[in-house]
């Protein structure tokens, strides 16, 4: 079933959950470790990360380098096929512009349509950490708005190959991100919203948001999307604060403000059990609030951290 549809058959807030493919070379039991518990919460989806090939140097033997490509988490597609056969839930591959071209594209969509899945959440990606600034692939898309234009034209029949004959429509609900705090690159809040309202004209079905430890910023957020005539589902994502390197590595990857209320109670904790016990019930009073606000559903980043969530989704849901 596509997200929207259980976004408008349920009339209480849903949960959801985020989950990375294991790192290569370590088995998919780890992941159902993480999932099995979390199953008690019913879900109805689960979103799968994409993690694209990086670049690194090797030391050979002579001293001297050789570039290699390394892709650390494969298997988004083949993860999600496997929670849908284990756990009978629907499943969310994230699909980024790169690393891949618009013909890569259309092979990977049209195997996820091979194989029932008719989420994605549709995304630019990040630059590679070898590069500045985000490079796309020859004769692939520099921003996630073209990529979902290319899913929707799917959605549609319309193919890459425009002498296809009697195409078949592939019927895809197509997520994408949204930044309460602005992305990074946006010269401000007013353009990046601009550059929000292209993806939804473009075809997408709901955002879902990069996370936030200020509820505040969501409100407004959903207001100015609103304001702005952005009226698709907005779905919140969160996680707790678990250790005290956070509250400096959480602003400085992903441009998100620490409100001064937690980072002083982070300061006063004296080790990172202390930590986690604070992060996790800012978490808890975070997603209660939010389904006071009336969320449609609440997204929580795991990062494989099972017990941290089963506590929260116990205290909220
Ligand atoms: P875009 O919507 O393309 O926006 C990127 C920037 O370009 C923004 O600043 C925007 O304002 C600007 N922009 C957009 N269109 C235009 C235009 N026409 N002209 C000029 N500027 C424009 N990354 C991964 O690699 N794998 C994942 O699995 C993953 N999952 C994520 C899940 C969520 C919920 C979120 C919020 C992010 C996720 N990311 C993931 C990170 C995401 O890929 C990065 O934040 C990336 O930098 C931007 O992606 P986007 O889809 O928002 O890009």
């Amino acid at each position: 079933m596509k997200v929207t549809e259980h976004l408008a058959n349920s009339q209480k807030t849903l949960i959801s959950f985020e989950i990375l493919p294991p790192l290569k070379g370590k088995s998919i039991e780890s992941l159902y470790n993480v999932l099995d518990p979390l199953m008690e919460f019913q879900p109805p989806f689960i979103n799968v990360t994409y993690h694209r090939s990086e670049y690194i140097f090797k030391r050979r033997p002579d001293g001297s380098f050789e570039q290699v490509v390394l892709s650390k988490r494969p298997g988004t597609v083949g993860i999600c096929s496997a929670i849908r056969y284990r756990y009978k839930v629907d499943t969310i591959p994230h699909l980024v512009c790169g690393g891949f071209n618009k013909d890569a594209t259309e092979d990977a969509l049209i195997d996820l349509h091979y194989l029932g899945i008719n989420n994605v959440l549709a995304l630019r990606g990040d630059a590679m950490k070898s590069e500045s600034e985000f490079i796309a692939s020859e004769n692939g898309h520099r921003y996630a708005v073209d990529l979902v234009r290319q899913i929707n034209n799917m959605n549609k029949g319309v193919y890459l190959e425009d002498d296809l004959e009697n195409a078949v429509c592939t019927d895809f609900c197509i997520g994408i991100a949204g930044y309460p705090e602005k992305h990074f690159e946006a010269p401000n809040f007013k353009t990046d919203l601009k550059h929000l309202k292209q993806k939804v004209e473009a075809g997408a079905d709901y955002i879902m948001t990069q996370m936030f430890f200020d509820n505040q910023k969501f409100f407004d957020f959903v207001k100015q999307c609103r304001e702005e005539g952005i009226n698709i589902p907005i779905i919140p994502g969160i996680k707790p604060i678990v250790n005290r390197k956070q509250i400096a590595s959480i602003p400085r990857h992903f441009y998100i403000e620490i409100p001064h209320d937690l980072a002083e109670a982070v300061e006063k904790c004296k080790d990172d059990k202390e930590v986690a016990r604070v992060g996790t019930e800012w978490c808890i009073q975070q997603s209660k609030e939010l389904i006071e606000f009336g969320v449609p559903c609440l997204h929580y980043y795991t990062m494989g951290r099972v017990a941290t969530f089963v506590e929260i989704a116990r205290a909220v849901f």
